[in-house]
């Protein structure tokens, strides 16, 4: 029973958000989507898992203002997302992983005339849109 407890809520939370990777979800609803898929899972697996995969860079987790909630959305074809930053929606949520090179002038001038830098992985830059805008 011990291997199956390490990787098959594992691998069904994998499945779930790469066939959703444009979506949004919490904790919440990744837990009641699995147990509607007929997998068995309790809510601290669920949340143990998601904890471990957003550690490993293969979740992007981040807080949702309009919804009050923690949010999670695949991200592993994108490579780790702790190296690079992200814009994301405000009105839809979605989430676009940015070239770190998009802010290097940004990096460069925050440095010289502010002393500070950067933190690419924990950096959000809200925007809208093009399918947001055109509505
Ligand atoms: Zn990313
Ligand atoms: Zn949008």
């Amino acid at each position: 029973m011990k291997t199956e407890y390490n990787t098959r809520p594992r691998n069904a939370i994998i499945e779930y958000l790469r066939e959703n990777a444009d979506t949004r979800f919490t904790a919440r609803d990744i837990l009641k989507a699995l147990n509607a898929r007929g997998e068995d899972l309790d809510r601290s697996t669920v949340y143990r898992n998601i904890e471990r995969l957003c550690n490993e860079g293969k979740l992007v987790r981040y807080r949702e203002n309009d919804i009050n909630a923690t949010c999670y959305q695949y991200s592993e074809e994108h490579g780790s997302c702790h190296e690079h930053t992200h814009a994301q929606c405000s009105d839809c949520g979605k989430i676009f992983h940015l070239d770190n090179e998009i802010l290097d002038e940004a990096a460069k001038k925050m440095k010289e005339d502010y002393g500070i830098e950067i933190d690419y992985g924990k950096t959000v830059i809200m925007c809208k849109c093009d399918e947001c805008k055109s509505k």
